[in-house]
């Protein structure tokens, strides 16, 4: 048995990509994936590409490339290198690299490392449901490949001659019968893997196009990539890329591969369905399907804040080894390593990603929260001073999580009650209530300074003196004021509304309430 160690380099520049496949929308773990790649270039000083890789055109998606860079573009993260503003190792979609695929193909059938195969579809399916009648499973490997349609067992002669007589072929890596590999990953530590397990992939399609594995391969090396960084998924191909490497005399990247984002409850990878059943979403911004037309919610779209939702992705796999938990972008380059990856899966929470975006909501400038929000009073035809917006924010934020709860939270800011919340009524609103806001009327008619402080001492005051409790005066006052027993400060509603409007709502409940 042969033993290959192979052994990785860290190359001086530090370089990594994202390479997602325009498949259809990015889930959030494929964020999480370019996320990590950008900390650690960021971090290192090094270099951050995207490359697309669309070698299979089958499944191929219109608007999936677009849609990628447009939520990575959203999410903050940015490259030095890609198919838009290009670089010196382009082009950065592999369907423009074509040639480049074929030529390394070849150089692997010339030194050894490769066939020509010719079995057609049918022959390998017939294959497989005998394999299957007897219980086991097909794998094109050094214990069958003797045997069948192809150059190892045709010889290269005749193998040439079927390739100029235009039959179609592949070209199978020729994986060792049994060599150990002792292969090393940053987050997982040493793996070894014995060949003898492992099958002949295809390398190169009938089609001319490399398949996912050639092609990664040679623009991982092409472009000079240090490290891969890349999710669970692929850990089942770190074998053969390793041995690529090695059938090239090239050095391997560094390699990382990170856990898996798990569903919330249960066991295995979050998918699209979780989302749907628990109505959280599971890609950054919106999807529609090209074909039927099918809309998926994105966090853009939800209200999230990208830096809220960065933050949250940053923590699913990672932990800085302390308890803090906010972490803007700069601070998140400061503190990432791939040591501090866990090993194992992320279970996805997604109440603590509303939790992440409350946080940020709090932290947020109120100013930028207004123009948020305007939007949404412009629509409702509702006109009003930002710097009193900007006010009536700061008192109500506390309590939405998206800045569109913040209608929900302020409404009664900008319009009187046209209803009076059943329940609160039934509680608040007793048979003494009107003849005591009526007091409360001509209390406040005689007063000039409607700020906050001011009509809070007098009320204050004059409860006291009445002998009336707290709670009799102050719910039935809030319920005339907001239509419902909730709201912030209630003298600091009536501030900001002012003493008119104060005093009208005050005889509109008067008047309005149980009749
Ligand atoms: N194209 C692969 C994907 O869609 C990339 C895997 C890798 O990073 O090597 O995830």
């Amino acid at each position: 048995m042969d033993s290959i160690e192979f052994h990785f380099m860290t190359k001086e520049t530090i370089r990594v990509r994202f390479a997602p496949s325009p498949t259809g929308p990015l889930h959030i773990g494929g964020v999480r994936t370019a996320l990590y790649n950008y900390l650690f270039a960021r971090k290192h000083g090094g270099k951050m590409i995207l490359r697309i890789e669309d070698t299979d055109q089958t499944r191929f998606v219109k608007g999936a490339e677009e849609y990628i860079i447009d939520a990575l573009s959203w999410c903050g993260i940015d490259f030095d290198e890609s198919i838009i503003q290009g670089g010196d190792f382009g082009p950065y979609r592999q369907s423009d690299r074509k040639p480049l695929y074929k030529k390394r193909a070849q150089e692997l059938i010339d030194n050894g490392w490769a066939y020509y195969a010719f079995d057609t579809a049918e022959e390998l399916n017939a294959l497989r449901v005998d394999a299957e009648n007897q219980g086991q499973t097909f794998t094109y490997s050094h214990a069958n490949r003797d045997s069948l349609n192809n150059s190892e067992n045709i010889g290269m002669e005749s193998s040439l001659q079927k390739i100029a007589e235009g039959v179609p072929f592949v070209i199978r890596f020729k994986m060792p019968e049994d060599s150990e590999l002792q292969m090393n990953d940053i987050i997982r530590g040493e793996i070894v893997v014995n060949t003898s397990t492992l099958d002949d992939k295809i390398l190169f399609k009938s089609d001319g196009m490399p398949t996912y594995h050639l092609a990664n391969i040679v623009d991982d090396h092409l472009m000079q990539i240090s490290h891969v960084i890349r999710g669970e998924e692929w850990l089942p191909s770190l074998p053969l890329h390793s041995m690529l490497y090695q059938a090239f005399g090239w050095k391997a990247p560094a390699f990382a591969h990170l856990p898996l984002l798990l569903k919330p409850k249960g066991n295995g990878k979050l998918s699209k369905r979780d989302g749907d059943k628990l109505g959280f979403p599971v890609f950054p911004t919106q999807w529609t399907n090209p074909q039927t037309g099918e809309k998926s919610m994105g966090y853009r779209e939800e209200g999230y804040f990208p830096q809220a939702f960065i933050n949250m992705l940053a923590l699913l796999g990672w932990n800085s080894g302390t308890e803090k938990e906010i972490f803007s972008m700069e601070e998140l380059i400061q503190s990432f390593s791939l040591e501090r990856v866990n090993k194992s899966g992320a279970k996805f929470d997604p109440e603590k990603a509303k939790w992440f975006n409350h946080q940020y909501m709090l932290a947020a400038d109120n100013k930028f929260l207004a123009a948020e929000f305007s939007p949404v009073l412009v629509e409702k035809g509702i006109e009003i001073q930002e710097d009193k917006l900007i006010t009536i924010i700061a008192l109500v934020k506390e309590r939405a999580t998206f800045v569109k709860d913040l209608w929900e939270q302020s409404y009664f800011f900008f319009e009187a009650p046209k209803v009076y919340d059943a329940k609160t009524v039934k509680k608040r609103w007793k048979e003494a209530t009107p003849a005591i806001m009526r007091q409360l009327v001509t209390l406040l008619q005689n007063v000039d300074d409607f700020s906050s402080a001011t009509t809070e001492r007098l009320v204050k005051e004059w409860i006291q003196e009445k002998e009336y409790s707290m709670g009799q005066v102050m719910n039935a006052f809030r319920l005339a004021v907001v239509g419902a027993g909730k709201g912030p400060h209630l003298f600091d509603i009536i501030a900001i509304i002012g003493k008119e409007e104060t005093l009208t709502r005050l005889i509109n409940a008067i008047e309005n309430i149980k009749k």
